[in-house]
């Protein structure tokens, strides 16, 4: 029997994202409410028990079982001591979360994916297993390795040092490199000299920008983009149905504007990809009907195809979408037409299930309109011995319902104007 009464009792909430992975949200006393994705992975098909779990970030440690009023009040951590003896409610970390759900007994290895070293994402590795005992497997990006090694340079740059927390101890067992496939090998249980691969089904992206080792991760399986802190929009159905405040996109003082221009075009680039690859195969296309602008007709290809045998085809659908009450254009074939779907994106914080390509484009265009001087901003004062602003629509006359807003030191956006070639901030949308 479980030793948790249940999970309402922990600071963290669980839903299902795909077929293989789960979104776990933090309720944490910074308030960072970071996303840890959690994908299980099976050694071959139809296998009852996954082999591995990966986890994209580890969150910020929190421990605590949250009040009612936990995200008004914040509990100080407990101090510890020799004489220091852990009350029951200490024990609602995300070991122990995972233990509750996914990984019961916690027998299942894990391999974490740091998308970069900032503390909101590595100080869950304090209650995991350590990277010595082999249950845990720590991967990160290779792109400027110095940034978080030796252990002072995590210390600093992850933040722990600055926030007056201690710097997690682990050993980055995976530098991965650019566009590499992540294969996790690990010694079969029952014959230790034999060594077991896994294909995890992920490739792994360089990312720079908002820290230099920042990456995206891409799961072909699922054909799901995890971009870390990158970039994510203001709010959520997820942050608004906790009540959560909306969240910038935030560059600090080690960012790099340029950087994070020439990922972001990276990025693009691979999901437009992948996209392209669902309108090859789709059987439908999609064709604007009549003078009406507002309105879709989707016709399959089966309208069109005629049998050389004679006999007759499937009986031509034509579905009229009103795209005033949909999104985005849905497609639709007799038999769902394609098995591939277009790349669905989720970030480290607020953003989880999104189109990829629109929110990319999206984003792209905000920057760009922040570097064209047409954002309202203000001043956030000195942080980190640098003046910080905000970007934000809401600042202005509008609505205030933009869907980006970022938060930088002045001078990491100045540099930006300079650096980012005029043509690519002045180019007009053509999304
Ligand atoms: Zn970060």
């Amino acid at each position: 029997m479980s030793s948790f009464p249940g999970l309402e009792r922990f600071p963290f909430t669980i839903r299902q994202l795909n077929p293989s992975t789960h979104l776990i949200r933090e309720t944490d006393k910074y308030s960072e409410f970071p996303h840890i994705y959690a994908k299980t992975v099976f050694l071959t098909k139809g296998s009852t028990r996954p082999a591995l779990i990966i986890l994209s970030d580890t969150g910020c440690g929190t421990n605590l079982n949250p009040r009612p009023n936990f995200s008004t009040v914040i509990r100080p951590e407990p101090i510890l001591s020799g004489t220091y003896k852990p009350r029951p409610d200490h024990n609602y970390n995300l070991a122990n979360f995972l233990r509750a759900t996914i990984n019961p007994n916690g027998e299942i290895p894990y391999l974490v994916v740091t998308t970069h070293c900032h503390y909101d994402h590595i100080l869950g590795l304090n209650y995991l297993p350590s990277t010595t005992s082999g249950m845990t497997t720590v991967l990160s990006s290779s792109h400027k390795k110095s940034f978080i090694v030796p252990r002072s340079n995590l210390a600093e740059h992850s933040l722990c040092e600055a926030m007056g927390v201690k710097t997690p101890k682990y050993d980055v067992g995976i530098w991965a490199h650019d566009l590499e496939p992540i294969v996790y090998a690990y010694p079969n249980p029952l014959h230790r000299s034999e060594i077991l691969e896994i294909d995890t089904g992920i490739t792994i992206l360089h990312t720079p920008g908002h820290t230099p080792d920042s990456l995206t991760w891409y799961d072909r399986n699922e054909r799901y983009i995890v971009v870390g802190d990158s970039l994510y929009e203001r709010e959520s159905p997820d942050t608004k149905e906790a009540s959560e405040p909306p969240m910038p996109t935030i560059f600090d003082i080690e960012s790099d504007l340029l950087d994070w221009w020439d990922s972001l075009k990276k990025v693009i680039s691979f999901v437009e990809e992948r996209n392209k690859e669902v309108e090859e195969t789709a059987d439908d296309r999609i064709e604007e009907a009549g003078s009406d602008e507002d309105e879709w007709v989707l016709v399959t290809a089966t309208d069109s195809l005629s049998d050389s045998s004679g006999t007759t085809e499937p009986t031509p659908r034509t579905i009229t979408i009103d795209l005033r009450a949909e999104k985005t254009p849905v497609r639709v074939g007799p038999e769902q037409v394609s098995k591939k779907r277009r790349v669905r994106l989720g970030a480290a914080h607020v953003t989880a299930d999104v189109d990829a390509e629109d929110c990319l484009l999206a984003m792209q265009d905000f920057m760009r309109r922040v570097l064209r001087n047409e954002i309202p901003s203000c001043s956030l004062g000195q942080e980190r011995g640098e003046e910080a602003y905000l970007w934000d629509e809401a600042l202005g006359d509008g609505d205030g319902n933009g869907r980006f807003s970022v938060k930088a030191p002045w001078r990491i956006v100045e540099e930006g104007r300079k650096a980012i070639p005029k043509s690519e901030i002045w180019r007009a949308w053509v999304g």
